[in-house]
């Protein structure tokens, strides 16, 4: 049937491609996609090719009425390289705008990072905030975590290995110490969840930024020490002490 379909896809492992996004995928006419290297490695695994057009941040713009008009005939589906498409990836004013066109959309739901990061996390689920990711600039950064500060739910954020320490830093200083957990290459060989208090967290981080993809879960507020530079400073040199 034509219209949009939005395709989640696999965060490591091909084997969480669920039967039903590869179906749609080896059907579709068309294929939105971020990198089409990263895609074709994907339809090379279910065996299968189709043809793709790029669809990024970069050209959307321009890409989206032609788009939007081939999915009167055409079933077009949309790709990230990983994980669920709209969420910190492009696609919603895709949505939008077939929407606003009266095309079909449909969703074929399956991996996203936060979501799987919340289930290893052993944090409270029953309210969350997904923050995407934090301004790499730092007073936009200092900004953006007091903007979540006073936020009675669980915060997801999404990070790169270079940047965890400096992310957690803040977030201990901007948010009080709180707990955490620090997830990585969910699903990959390598999947690993670290626990502990943000300074806890930033301590072990700060002279070996870790590899790969990484998701920051941080706990509701509590009772933890009061979100002051100077308490911020007195946990860090605590801390410190405990070190072996
Ligand atoms: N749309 C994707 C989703 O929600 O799954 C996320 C796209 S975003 C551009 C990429 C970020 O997602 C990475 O920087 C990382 O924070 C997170 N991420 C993606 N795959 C991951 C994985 N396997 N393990 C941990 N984090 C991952």
């Amino acid at each position: 049937e034509p219209g949009l379909y939005i395709v989640a896809t696999p965060i490591g492992n091909l084997a969480d491609l669920s039967p039903r996004a590869a179906d749609i995928l080896a059907r579709a006419d068309l294929i939105a996609v971020e990198d089409s290297r990263v895609t074709a490695g994907l339809l090379r695994h279910i065996g299968t090719k189709r043809p793709m057009i790029p669809y990024h941040d970069h050209n959307a713009e321009g890409m989206r009425p032609g788009l939007i008009a081939r999915m009167t005939t055409e079933a077009v589906a949309l790709v990230s390289d990983a994980g669920t498409p709209l969420i910190s990836d492009p696609g919603y004013k895709l949505v939008r705008d077939a929407r606003a066109a009266g095309r079909n959309v449909v969703t074929i739901p399956g991996p996203c990072a936060a979501i799987a990061a919340l289930t290893l996390a052993g944090l409270p689920t029953d309210r969350f905030l997904f923050c995407g990711f934090l301004p790499s600039k730092a007073k936009a950064r200092v900004d953006a975590i007091g903007e979540v500060a006073a936020i009675r739910a669980t915060l997801i954020f999404y990070e790169s290995g270079p940047r965890l320490s400096a992310c957690l830093s803040a977030l201990a200083e901007g948010l009080g110490d709180r707990e955490a957990a620090v997830t990585r290459e969910i699903t990959k060989r390598y999947e690993e969840a670290v626990t502990g208090t943000l300074t806890h967290l930033a301590m072990r981080y700060a002279d070996a930024p870790p590899k790969g993809e990484i998701v920051i879960v941080v706990a509701p507020p509590g009772d933890e020490p009061l979100p002051e530079a100077a308490d911020a400073d007195a946990a860090l040199a605590e801390a410190l002490t405990r070190l072996p």
